[in-house]
């Protein structure tokens, strides 16, 4: 299932694509804060990025097995496949919801390059999980929208031409069911001013650049939303199979990075006359580390499989999503455990590593709500929230 021939000629060469770009390289972006634009830059001129456009567009045509193993094999490179990740996990609210005209408009500069799509606005600070309830407001004045609200961890607008933004349209009272009302734009970032959006960025504990946005009569054009006003929760809801099996897909390179770099340290490294490796106390957590990557690894791709043949997979991908998010975790811990002092040094990368791995508990779907999502949906549990 997982080792096709085409599989194989992906990761040979994003190993090949991600050899120019080693870990040296991503330490200094994260020193310095940037934006690993070369890499973006080189990923998307060998097609890589357009994987999931049809070729009709411009694109590949690839599924969702096959996106994943490109951004499996970032992460096991050393990389961070968050700089640029969100273009292939929001791409599906546009191919399956946007219309024709929107789609040739757009997708073939996404699929060349000329455009980014890397921006996905839908966190507000005072509703964050519970997203039905979010606050900004789009009100239909003539043949645009007027946009009013805020946003928070809005991720790489600063790198992208295009946003998909996720805004009540009908009031929360006047709906019957609370996910009714919300709809989703395309917003073109290139088209707006300062005083329509203000961008704040937010320091955070790794090298991700996102950040509080403010709208203020943000004007979007009316042939910019996707698909029917008051639908845009259930498209967005959509696409979070595909986000959930691209994000395991990275945990689980991720994790493959960790176990290497401690198990290769734990046989070099002699202490007490010999290598650390040698010791079970030292073995067995890398072993442990390995076994929890691989069982996750496998449910990644079951659920890719489920989703490429169109069947329900929303079980296998959360499960996927939560088992490598915690494996990937479980590796970075073993990886520092296992280099001692060395393991705080940024010259060996593994802190840099930990420090991006954790995100995934967190973001962009917490471990919590995986649980409930299970507890409810699989297992026929009462609703927790
Ligand atoms: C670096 C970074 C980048 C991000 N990028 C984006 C982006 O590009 N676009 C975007 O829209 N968002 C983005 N997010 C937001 C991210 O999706 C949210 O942080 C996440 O969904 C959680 O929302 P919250 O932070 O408001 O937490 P809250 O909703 O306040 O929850 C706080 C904690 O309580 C738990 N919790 C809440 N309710 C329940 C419940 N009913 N049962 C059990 N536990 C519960 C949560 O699991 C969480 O652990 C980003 C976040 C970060 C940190």
């Amino acid at each position: 299932m997982f080792d096709s021939e085409l599989s194989k000629q992906i990761r040979d060469a994003m190993r090949d694509l991600c050899k120019c770009f080693p870990n040296e390289y991503w330490r200094e972006v994260d020193e310095s804060q940037g934006y690993p634009e070369k890499f973006v830059q080189a990923l998307t001129e060998a097609g890589w990025l357009s994987a999931l456009i049809p070729e009709e567009y411009g694109g590949s045509g690839l599924g969702i097995t096959e996106a994943s193993i490109i951004l499996e094999e970032i992460n096991r490179s050393g990389g961070n496949s968050g700089a640029c990740h969100a273009q292939m996990y929001i791409m599906g609210t546009l191919l399956r919801h946007g219309s024709e005209e929107q789609k040739k408009k757009y997708l073939p500069k996404i699929a060349s390059g000329e455009l980014r799509l890397q921006s996905f606005g839908v966190t507000e600070p005072n509703t964050g999980t519970d997203t039905t309830k979010l606050k900004t407001t789009a009100v239909r004045k003539g043949d645009h929208y007027v946009v009013n609200g805020q946003k928070v961890w809005i991720s790489r607008v600063q790198h992208s031409d295009l946003m998909l933004l996720l805004a009540r349209t009908t009031p929360l009272d006047q709906v019957k069911k609370k996910s009714d009302g919300l709809s989703v734009f395309l917003v073109d970032l290139r088209d707006v001013s300062e005083s329509e959006m203000t961008v704040r960025p937010i320091r955070n504990m790794m090298n991700h650049e996102t950040n509080e946005l403010f709208f203020d009569n943000l004007k979007v054009p009316a042939e910019n939303l996707i698909g029917e006003e008051g639908r845009g929760f259930r498209y967005i809801l959509d696409g979070m199979n595909a986000e959930r099996i691209l994000i395991a897909a990275e945990c689980v390179g991720d994790g493959y990075w960790f176990v290497d770099k401690a198990s290769s340290y734990a046989n070099e490294r002699v202490i007490f006359d010999r290598p650390i490796g040698q010791n079970q106390g030292i073995q067995f957590p890398i072993a442990r580390a390995y076994i929890n990557v691989e069982a996750a690894n496998l449910m990644r791709f079951q659920a890719a499989a489920l989703f490429d043949a169109g069947k329900p997979c929303g079980k296998e991908a959360n499960i996927a999503k939560l088992l490598a998010a915690d494996a990937s975790w479980e590796a970075g811990n073993v990886a520092i455990q296992t280099h001692g002092g060395f393991g705080f040094a940024a010259e060996f990368d593994i802190e840099r590593k930990f420090r991006e791995t954790k995100l995934y508990q967190v973001a962009p779907i917490s471990t919590n709500l995986i649980l409930s999502y299970v507890g409810e949906h699989v297992l026929g549990m009462p609703r927790s929230y």
